[in-house]
Order: structure tokens, then sequence, then C-alpha cells
């Protein structure tokens, strides 16, 4: 086969392995350089998110729950489980399986859309050209009419914590630990903090999340992340907010942390320490001095709202673009981007991205929080309805949490759907088909929902928004 592609994507992530069979689908030859090997030295697709991101968070997280819940959860529905117990390697076995499963999945599609797999680390020359560096340090190059960059994010480290093996992990470490750590600290209260943090809380850590920002999650809605983390509080996770980290040093085997406050400075003692602060994008040696791609300020490679870099033929996305760091954002770019190459128009609409947060309860939303719409000076309004007055919600012992659908005051238009509690990840995506479809709450309202389900609750906060709720006060009586 000639060294020749029509399209050659570097990195197999959610961006790039969905971008390789999309091209492929549409006719043109394919290959994805990608250079994960994983611990026992096998050459892994997936990217971050299959391996150790999105997929092994989830299976921790429903195994844990599982175990919470048989714990705590099960006497006042009348089962007796006493002294249940938790096998870490066993639960870890299974994990490692799921994503092995996946991951061997991605190899299986690529092999029945023909896309070729180049093992190694890729670097952008001049003219679409890919070098690639295989394990042994063999370098080959490669051409392309077109070049997708999917090469992702890694943790960001900080200073005053520098990641130290087995004691200051990040976000891999933290869902690889081989027992219950007694005492865990997590620095950010962000997504993957609050997800690994409740993970190991489940299981019987103490856990105490230490956070910079005076305000619980600030890009949510005020009034979900409110009703969250009273949630969280009453399940025991300390959540330490206007908290910021000075430093982290191993002695004896246990991690202390010091930290400032309004109360002044502090100090703490882990057994272990997860730091969550964030992710960057990851464009190490990647890039030569004259492939003609740009990054912007804050490091991402500089795209258009079509993902085309500054380079001709040269495209990127995903986690190393602007926008949310999201497996669905990057798989949409990557669909997009090899469409386009196909000759076709599409766009990604970024103003329909769900995002989630896989605790318990769930937070999920798309679209605007009352604080944007008042900080644009937009005038609308809103329904809730709380899943205390669900009937499934309590049948299934889990009736904490609301659903809020925010309108515009005049066309009624859905412009924001916030949920917090059970499945709201899955609720989500009713408000994102709403508003994808333009709909209005009125519409949501004279659609007809099964019974009893969840969703009910997606139904009478759409009637709550016009006042018509029929399960709970509405707040203006009808005239
Ligand atoms: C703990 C955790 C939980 C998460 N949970 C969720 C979730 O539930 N839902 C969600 O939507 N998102 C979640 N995310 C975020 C999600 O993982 C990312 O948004 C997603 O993986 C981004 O996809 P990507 O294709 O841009 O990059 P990545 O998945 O990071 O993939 C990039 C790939 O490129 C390869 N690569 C990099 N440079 C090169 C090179 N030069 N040559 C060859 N290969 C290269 C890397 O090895 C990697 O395989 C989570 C992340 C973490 C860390």
């Amino acid at each position: 086969m000639s060294d020749k592609y029509d399209v050659i994507v570097i990195g197999a992530g959610p961006g790039g392995y969905v971008a390789a069979i999309k091209a492929a689908q549409l006719g043109l030859k394919t290959a994805c350089v990608e250079s994960w090997v994983s611990k026992d030295g096998k050459h892994k697709l997936g990217g971050t998110c299959l391996n150790v991101g999105c997929i092994p968070s989830k299976a921790l997280l429903e195994i844990s729950h599982k175990f919470e819940e048989a714990n705590h959860g099960f006497a006042d529905q009348g089962i007796m489980a006493k002294d249940v117990k938790i096998d870490i390697a066993k639960m870890m076995e299974r994990k490692t399986g799921i994503v092995d499963q996946l991951t061997g999945g991605i190899a299986g599609l690529f092999k029945s859309n023909g896309v070729t797999t180049i093992e190694g680390h890729g670097k952008l020359l001049a003219n679409r050209q890919v070098e690639v560096t295989d394990s042994d340090a063999n370098k080959k190059v490669y051409e392309a009419d077109n070049v997708i960059i999917a090469t992702g994010s890694k943790p960001i480290q900080i200073p005053p914590a520098p990641f130290t093996e087995g004691y200051i992990v990040d976000s891999e470490g933290a869902l690889e630990f081989d027992e219950v750590p007694k005492r865990l600290g997590v620095i950010g209260a962000g997504v993957i903090g609050l997800e690994l943090g409740s993970v190991w809380a489940r299981l019987g850590s103490e856990v105490t999340i230490i956070e910079a920002q005076d305000s619980f999650l600030p890009t949510v809605d005020q009034q979900v992340a409110k009703d969250t983390l009273k949630q969280f509080k009453k399940q025991g996770l300390q959540i330490e907010l206007g908290s910021r980290m000075t430093g982290a040093e191993v002695k004896r085997k246990l991690v202390y942390v010091n930290y400032e406050n309004a109360d002044g400075k502090q100090e703490a003692k882990f057994d272990k320490l997860v730091v969550a602060v964030g992710r960057r994008p990851y464009t190490d040696n990647l890039l030569a001095a004259d492939a003609g791609v740009n990054l912007d300020e804050r490091g991402f490679i500089f795209v258009d709202d079509t993902c085309q870099t500054d380079a001709p033929g040269v495209w990127a996305v995903g986690d190393v673009v602007r926008g949310p760091m999201l497996a669905h954002k990057a798989s949409e770019e990557g669909i997009m981007v090899a469409e386009r190459i196909a000759g076709h128009k599409p766009q990604v609409n970024y103003d329909c991205i769900p995002n989630v947060i896989y605790t318990f309860p769930e937070v999920a939303w798309v679209g605007k929080t009352e604080e944007q719409l008042k900080a644009e000076g937009e005038a609308y309004k809103v329904g809730t309805f709380p899943f205390a007055a669900n009937g499934r919600a309590m049948a299934a012992n889990s009736a904490s949490g609301l659903v809020k659908i925010i309108a515009d005051e005049k066309t009624d238009r859905i412009l924001g759907f916030h949920v917090t509690g059970p499945q709201a990840s899955e609720i989500v995506a009713q408000g994102v088909i709403a508003m994808e479809f333009g709909s209005s709450a009125e519409d949501l309202a004279l659609t007809c929902f099964a019974h009893p389900t969840l969703s009910e609750s997606v139904h009478e906060a759409a009637l709550a928004v016009n006042d018509g709720a029929i399960h709970i006060a509405n707040r203006r009586k009808k005239k």
C-alpha cells in the first residue's frame, strides 16, 4: 500500500477515531496514527475517554453506587444486606475488562471500515506530511491531502502539588488505587474531582475536596448547583470552597496539604491526594516549525468554526481546540470535519452540547443558565419540577433534585434545560432534542409522557414555565 492517504488522523480518541471511521465511510483512504501504550505494553485506541476517562470512571461510579446503596439504601426498603464488602481487585478487573472490550472494538471498527492504524507518535511537517516515530525510534514520513489533528489533552500539574507516585496522583492514578484510602484529598471541585471523590467516598473513604472558587460549580445554573451541593453534603462529601492550596508534601507515608481560606491557614493530612484542577491541550512535539499551524494564547490549536487551522488542509478537533473538553463534542467535530473534507457543508451546533456530571444525584444541562441570561439582559421565564413529587423517583428511592426549564419570555422558545437528580444524564437528551428542533416550552407541555417515568418531571417543568403544572402549585394562579 502506498504511503499517500486522502486523510491522516493524528490521535485515536473520540475526536480522532470517529473522524477516521466517518472519513473511511465517505470513501476516503484514511490512516490513523496513535501512540497510546497501556501499562501492559499493548497499543491501544480510544484515547483518554476509553482508557483513562469517561468509561473507566463510569464503571467505578456504577459499582461504587451499587455498593453504597447496598450498605445504606436498602434497609428502609426492607432489604437486609449485612456486612456488604467490596473486593477492589475484582472491581478494577471489571473496569479493565470493559476498557479492553471497547478499545478492541475500535480496532475491529477500523478494520471493517478499512482504516489503516499506524502505531507511533505523529508529528506534522510542512505540506501535510506526517512523520511517525515508532516505539523503536524508527521514523517514517506519510503524506495526505488532509490531516486531522486530534491529540487531546493531559492533566494539569500544579507546582504546589507535584505528582508523587502512589501519593499525589492525577485522575488516571485515582482510577487505579488498589485499596480504599482512609482519607482522600481532592484538589478541584470540577466534574472530574467530584466524580472521583464520589467513587472513593462511597467505598468508605473520608473525602475532602478543596476548591479555590467561592461558588460551587460556577458554570452550572446556581439553583441546580445549590440543590446538588445540599445532597453532596448529606452524603458526607466535605467540600471546602474558597480554599487555595499552597503546598503538598509527602511525609511518613502521608500527604500533608496546606491551604488558605477565609478562616486563615489550614493543614490537612491524607493518605492520597488527587489533583484534578483541569486539563491542558496536548501538542507536545506535534508541530514542526514550518507546519503552518498556530496555537492560541492558552495553547489550544487555533481553529475557525469549522475546525480548520491556519494551514490549508489541516484540521483540528476535540480537547486540543477551544470549547468544552467533552467526548461527544470531540466526536461531533470529527464527523463535521470528515464530511467537510468529503465536500459536504455540515456544522456543529455548539449551543446544543449537553454537559453531564455522573455523581449521585447526576447533574446535566444544555443551553443557558439563569445567571447567563440575566447577564445578557434577556427576558425569560422558568418552570421547575422536583423529583420529590415524581412517583417513579419515589418508587426508585431516589427522589431528590429537580428539572428546570428556562424559556424566552416572549417567544416561549427553550433557552436552557437543567437537571439534578436520578438519570439526569439520560433526561438531558430530551432537552437537547427539544432545543435542536427549536421547541417552545408549550411544545413539550403538549407532548404525552409515559406514566410513571422520571421524564414526567420534564413534562411538568415545561407546563410550569407557563404556570400550568398539574402536580405542584404554580407560581401564579391562572385567571
Ligand atoms: C477521568 C475523566 C473522566 C471523563 N469523563 C468524561 C465523560 O464522562 N464524558 C465526556 O464527554 N468526557 C469525559 N472526559 C473528557 C474526555 O475524555 C475528553 O473530552 C475526550 O477524551 C477528548 O477526546 P479527544 O479525541 O479530543 O482526545 P483524547 O481522548 O485525549 O485522545 C487523544 C489521543 O491522541 C493520542 N496522541 C496525542 N498526541 C499524539 C501524537 N503526536 N501522535 C499520535 N498519537 C497522539 C493520545 O495518545 C490519545 O490517544 C473525561 C476525562 C477524564 C480525564
